[in-house]
């Protein structure tokens, strides 16, 4: 039982058997988001303009390796950041591997993919096959978009290690969330009840105030509303956490209906509230 006031701590655990295999999934998911890569760069006749390209295949790493290491069940930050970084590493090998194989430089596949040392190599000759003047720009220009391309990968990392997702270690499941908004007024109320109760508020308050479900668009100019999410376990419904932002509501400019937050500021991330808080705030959220 965690007190109501400590915050969620990650417990570092995970189940050996389910994170290897789930790490050979991914394995087998770069090697093909890093073929499909390969495929789309042949395909695409601007050399040196792949940007769209590589935010596809960014957007293909952070959907497959999300959901890689939310199976994975691993609670284990730093070592799920290793796994994901390795994966990112071999998308952007496994297209070299590939491009080794097209223009039959020799080196084997897997050395390619598995040995950085190869995939330097097989990178050196590509380089020097664009300077024999295929392309204006030779030199060291492409070995600089080879980097960023392979920073850009890596940036996928960051991506999904920022996903908040709270884990139940007695049930082994992780948690569910619903959300709901306070508007400006209440906002007002919101400070207010918080001053009075203190340092150890613990959101004992957070019940008694009007939480609005749905926004309403806003055409005339932009509003700031408070984002209250409360996270739960589906199965125990004990330990229950929330977290509170404020954010700027969006002008819907388009006319449809958009009541998109920007700016999110988080004021509390990943508090444990008492159960009787939880229970009445999960009445008022439904
Ligand atoms: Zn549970």
């Amino acid at each position: 039982m965690h007190p109501p006031g400590t915050y969620y701590k990650a417990s570092g655990r995970f189940d050996p058997k389910r994170l290897a295999i789930f790490t050979l999934v991914g394995v087998l998911f770069a090697v093909f988001i890093g073929w499909l890569y390969y495929i789309l760069c042949r395909i695409n006749p601007i050399t040196h303009l792949n940007f769209i390209v590589l935010g596809l295949a960014m957007f293909a790493c952070i959907c497959a390796f999300s959901i890689i290491i939310y199976e994975s069940q691993s609670r284990h930050i730093k070592l799920n950041t290793v796994i994901l970084v390795l994966l990112c590493y071999l998308t952007w090998s496994s297209q070299w591997a590939f491009f080794n194989l097209r223009w039959h430089y020799g080196y084997s596949f897997w050395g390619g993919l598995l040995n950085p040392l190869t995939t330097l190599k097989i990178i050196n000759a590509r380089g020097d096959e664009i300077d024999m003047g295929r392309f204006p720009f030779g030199g060291g220009f492409q070995y600089l978009l080879y980097i960023a391309e392979l920073a850009g990968f890596m940036l996928s990392v960051k991506w999904i290690t920022a996903s908040k997702d709270y884990f139940c270690e007695d049930c082994r499941q992780f948690y569910t969330h619903q959300h709901s908004h306070l508007l400006e007024t209440e906002m007002e109320n919101f400070y207010l009840l918080k001053e009075m109760e203190g340092e150890d508020h613990q959101y004992r308050f957070l019940p008694q105030l009007v939480f609005v479900k749905k926004l309403a668009p806003v055409y005339v100019e932009r509003k700031p509303v408070m984002k209250v999410t409360l996270y739960y376990c589906a199965k125990c419904h004990e330990n229950n956490i929330v977290s509170v932002s404020s954010c700027m509501q969006e002008l819907d400019s388009n006319n449809r209906l958009q009541t998109t937050l920007i700016k999110e500021e988080p004021i509390t991330v990943g508090m444990y509230v008492a159960k009787a808080t939880a229970d009445a705030l999960h009445r008022k959220f439904i």
